[in-house]
Protein backbone atom coordinates (compact mmCIF):
# COMPACT_ATOMS: atom_id res chain seq x y z
CA UNK A 1 0.00 0.00 0.00
CA UNK A 2 1.37 3.66 -1.40
CA UNK A 3 0.61 6.37 0.94
CA UNK A 4 0.85 9.64 -0.85
CA UNK A 5 1.14 11.84 2.52
CA UNK A 6 4.82 13.06 3.76
CA UNK A 7 5.63 13.01 7.63
CA UNK A 8 5.06 16.74 7.47
CA UNK A 9 1.22 16.43 7.00
CA UNK A 10 1.10 13.44 9.59
CA UNK A 11 1.96 15.81 12.46
CA UNK A 12 0.28 18.82 11.33
CA UNK A 13 -2.76 19.71 13.57
CA UNK A 14 -4.67 20.75 10.74
CA UNK A 15 -4.57 17.26 9.67
CA UNK A 16 -5.71 15.82 12.45
CA UNK A 17 -8.92 17.81 12.69
CA UNK A 18 -9.93 17.89 9.38
CA UNK A 19 -8.42 15.32 6.89
CA UNK A 20 -10.14 12.32 5.73
CA UNK A 21 -8.04 9.32 4.73
CA UNK A 22 -9.31 7.73 1.37
CA UNK A 23 -8.65 4.29 0.48
CA UNK A 24 -8.63 3.50 -3.03
CA UNK A 25 -9.14 -0.07 -4.26
CA UNK A 26 -7.56 -0.39 -7.68
CA UNK A 27 -8.32 -3.55 -9.29
CA UNK A 28 -7.86 -4.42 -13.00
CA UNK A 29 -10.92 -7.20 -14.03
CA UNK A 30 -8.23 -8.95 -16.95
CA UNK A 31 -5.83 -10.73 -14.47
CA UNK A 32 -7.99 -9.19 -10.61
CA UNK A 33 -4.51 -8.21 -9.78
CA UNK A 34 -5.40 -5.33 -7.09
CA UNK A 35 -3.50 -2.19 -5.01
CA UNK A 36 -4.54 0.58 -2.71
CA UNK A 37 -3.66 3.84 -2.31
CA UNK A 38 -4.10 6.17 0.55
CA UNK A 39 -4.76 9.69 0.53
CA UNK A 40 -5.73 12.58 2.87
CA UNK A 41 -8.01 15.17 1.97
CA UNK A 42 -8.94 18.03 3.79
CA UNK A 43 -12.51 18.74 2.09
CA UNK A 44 -14.71 16.04 -0.70
CA UNK A 45 -15.42 17.72 -3.33
CA UNK A 46 -19.29 16.26 -4.19
CA UNK A 47 -20.60 16.39 -7.27
CA UNK A 48 -24.30 17.76 -8.07
CA UNK A 49 -24.68 16.97 -11.70
CA UNK A 50 -26.17 13.75 -13.22
CA UNK A 51 -27.76 13.23 -9.63
CA UNK A 52 -31.67 13.55 -10.13
CA UNK A 53 -33.28 16.28 -8.36
CA UNK A 54 -34.33 16.74 -5.52
CA UNK A 55 -30.67 16.24 -4.69
CA UNK A 56 -29.46 15.90 -1.11
CA UNK A 57 -25.91 15.01 0.60
CA UNK A 58 -26.23 11.71 1.06
CA UNK A 59 -27.02 11.54 -3.14
CA UNK A 60 -24.12 13.27 -3.75
CA UNK A 61 -21.93 11.38 -1.33
CA UNK A 62 -23.27 8.52 -3.13
CA UNK A 63 -21.61 10.13 -6.39
CA UNK A 64 -18.47 10.69 -5.10
CA UNK A 65 -17.86 6.74 -3.84
CA UNK A 66 -19.59 5.43 -6.92
CA UNK A 67 -17.33 3.30 -8.41
CA UNK A 68 -15.39 4.42 -11.36
CA UNK A 69 -13.50 2.11 -14.27
CA UNK A 70 -11.67 3.13 -17.42
CA UNK A 71 -9.67 1.73 -19.98
CA UNK A 72 -6.08 1.45 -18.65
CA UNK A 73 -3.08 -0.86 -18.82
CA UNK A 74 -2.23 -3.40 -16.45
CA UNK A 75 1.17 -3.63 -14.90
CA UNK A 76 0.54 -7.34 -13.61
CA UNK A 77 -0.51 -8.55 -16.69
CA UNK A 78 0.47 -5.76 -19.31
CA UNK A 79 -2.74 -5.91 -21.09
CA UNK A 80 -5.09 -2.83 -22.07
CA UNK A 81 -8.10 -4.15 -19.68
CA UNK A 82 -11.15 -2.46 -17.97
CA UNK A 83 -9.43 -1.07 -14.34
CA UNK A 84 -11.92 -0.12 -11.50
CA UNK A 85 -11.77 2.51 -8.51
CA UNK A 86 -13.25 1.80 -5.55
CA UNK A 87 -13.23 4.72 -2.47
CA UNK A 88 -14.12 4.10 0.83
CA UNK A 89 -13.13 6.09 3.61
CA UNK A 90 -10.49 4.71 6.20
CA UNK A 91 -10.31 7.39 8.73
CA UNK A 92 -12.86 10.00 9.64
CA UNK A 93 -11.94 13.56 10.73
CA UNK A 94 -13.61 15.50 13.77
CA UNK A 95 -14.69 17.94 11.27
CA UNK A 96 -15.64 17.18 7.84
CA UNK A 97 -15.63 19.53 5.65
CA UNK A 98 -18.16 19.08 1.93
CA UNK A 99 -17.62 20.63 -0.95
CA UNK A 100 -20.34 21.04 -2.83
CA UNK A 101 -19.62 21.47 -6.85
CA UNK A 102 -21.86 24.15 -7.72
CA UNK A 103 -19.05 25.50 -10.21
CA UNK A 104 -18.83 23.65 -13.65
CA UNK A 105 -15.83 24.03 -15.42
CA UNK A 106 -18.20 26.55 -17.69
CA UNK A 107 -17.75 29.31 -15.00
CA UNK A 108 -21.28 29.42 -14.58
CA UNK A 109 -23.30 27.89 -11.54
CA UNK A 110 -25.59 24.86 -10.14
CA UNK A 111 -28.06 26.75 -7.94
CA UNK A 112 -30.10 23.48 -7.36
CA UNK A 113 -30.71 23.00 -3.68
CA UNK A 114 -29.12 20.53 -1.91
CA UNK A 115 -30.96 19.07 1.15
CA UNK A 116 -27.98 18.48 4.22
CA UNK A 117 -28.88 17.06 7.75
CA UNK A 118 -28.87 19.36 10.60
CA UNK A 119 -27.77 16.65 13.08
CA UNK A 120 -26.79 12.97 12.85
CA UNK A 121 -25.05 12.67 9.35
CA UNK A 122 -23.79 8.96 9.23
CA UNK A 123 -21.13 8.11 6.44
CA UNK A 124 -21.78 4.24 7.25
CA UNK A 125 -22.38 3.74 3.94
CA UNK A 126 -18.53 4.77 2.92
CA UNK A 127 -16.48 4.09 6.01
CA UNK A 128 -16.85 1.44 9.28
CA UNK A 129 -16.81 3.77 11.36
CA UNK A 130 -20.54 4.98 12.36
CA UNK A 131 -19.59 8.07 14.40
CA UNK A 132 -22.42 10.85 14.15
CA UNK A 133 -21.84 14.85 12.70
CA UNK A 134 -23.88 17.40 13.03
CA UNK A 135 -23.97 20.63 11.42
CA UNK A 136 -22.15 23.48 12.49
CA UNK A 137 -21.44 25.82 10.13
CA UNK A 138 -22.48 26.63 6.29
CA UNK A 139 -19.97 28.95 4.07
CA UNK A 140 -22.91 30.39 1.19
CA UNK A 141 -22.29 31.76 -2.01
CA UNK A 142 -25.02 34.29 -3.96
CA UNK A 143 -24.60 34.72 -7.21
CA UNK A 144 -25.24 33.40 -10.97
CA UNK A 145 -21.34 32.51 -11.45
CA UNK A 146 -18.09 32.09 -10.29
CA UNK A 147 -17.06 35.67 -11.78
CA UNK A 148 -19.33 37.64 -9.39
CA UNK A 149 -21.25 37.07 -6.02
CA UNK A 150 -20.82 37.20 -2.38
CA UNK A 151 -19.43 34.67 0.48
CA UNK A 152 -21.39 34.59 3.93
CA UNK A 153 -21.07 32.09 6.91
CA UNK A 154 -24.07 30.83 9.04
CA UNK A 155 -22.34 29.16 11.74
CA UNK A 156 -23.67 27.73 15.19
CA UNK A 157 -22.56 29.48 18.66
CA UNK A 158 -20.55 27.25 20.92
CA UNK A 159 -22.42 30.08 23.75
CA UNK A 160 -26.04 29.18 23.20
CA UNK A 161 -26.48 26.65 20.73
CA UNK A 162 -28.32 29.06 17.69
CA UNK A 163 -27.73 29.75 14.20
CA UNK A 164 -26.45 32.99 12.81
CA UNK A 165 -25.53 34.64 9.51
CA UNK A 166 -22.03 36.56 9.69
CA UNK A 167 -22.67 38.75 6.44
CA UNK A 168 -19.86 41.31 6.03
CA UNK A 169 -20.30 43.70 9.28
CA UNK A 170 -23.77 42.18 10.00
CA UNK A 171 -24.93 39.32 12.39
CA UNK A 172 -27.91 37.99 12.89
CA UNK A 173 -29.80 35.92 14.63
CA UNK A 174 -31.46 32.44 11.91
CA UNK A 175 -34.24 30.21 12.20
CA UNK A 176 -32.81 26.43 11.96
CA UNK A 177 -34.91 25.64 8.91
CA UNK A 178 -32.88 28.81 7.04
CA UNK A 179 -29.44 27.44 7.53
CA UNK A 180 -30.36 25.00 4.43
CA UNK A 181 -30.54 26.66 1.04
CA UNK A 182 -29.77 26.87 -2.41
CA UNK A 183 -27.02 28.93 -1.44
CA UNK A 184 -25.21 26.10 0.72
CA UNK A 185 -21.58 25.70 -1.07
CA UNK A 186 -19.48 24.14 1.98
CA UNK A 187 -20.81 22.40 4.41
CA UNK A 188 -18.97 21.80 8.05
CA UNK A 189 -19.58 19.35 10.22
CA UNK A 190 -18.73 18.12 14.08
CA UNK A 191 -17.96 15.11 15.14
CA UNK A 192 -20.00 14.03 18.24
CA UNK A 193 -18.37 12.73 21.14
CA UNK A 194 -20.04 9.42 22.14
CA UNK A 195 -21.11 9.66 25.38
ZN1 LIG B 1 -4.10 -7.01 -14.96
Amino acid sequence: MKNLDNDLTKKSFIYEEFAFEILTSIECTGCTGKKEISEDMLSLPLPMSGIPEPLSLMKCLDAFFKTQSTMQTCKTCQTKTQTTFKKRISKLPNIGIFQLQRMTPFLDKNQSLVEYPEINLVLNGFSMDHSSYNLSAVCNHVGSSTKNGHYFTFAKSWVDQKWYSFNDQTILPLKNQEVISSEGYILFYEKQIKT
